[in-house]
């Protein structure tokens, strides 16, 4: 799963992967990740940072992102907004 951190519109938010906490453009994500890589990472699983590595401690953000994408599904929209309202952003 990963969790999209508001920085005005969409276009400019990025989501963190909630396996590493690396941050990437929403639209990188969107646009340039492949198929799998976004399944990969929307689920989870990783991204092109942390796959084949141990996954680092979780952080607090990355515990509400894992939450908030529970809850929203594929509404990243809905995840940014959560997560600017708690104060993760
Ligand atoms: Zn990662």
């Amino acid at each position: 799963m990963s969790i999209l951190v508001r920085k005005g519109n969409i276009n400019n938010m990025d989501l963190l992967c909630t396996r590493c906490g690396e941050p990437w453009e929403y639209d990188y994500v969107q646009h340039e990740f492949t198929a799998e890589a976004r399944k990969k990472f929307l689920t989870g699983l990783g991204c092109d940072a942390c796959q084949g590595k141990p996954a680092p401690e979780q952080t607090y953000a990355m515990a509400m992102a894992t939450v908030l994408m529970d809850i929203s599904g594929d509404d990243l929209d809905c995840v940014a907004a959560e997560l600017q309202d708690l104060g993760l952003t």
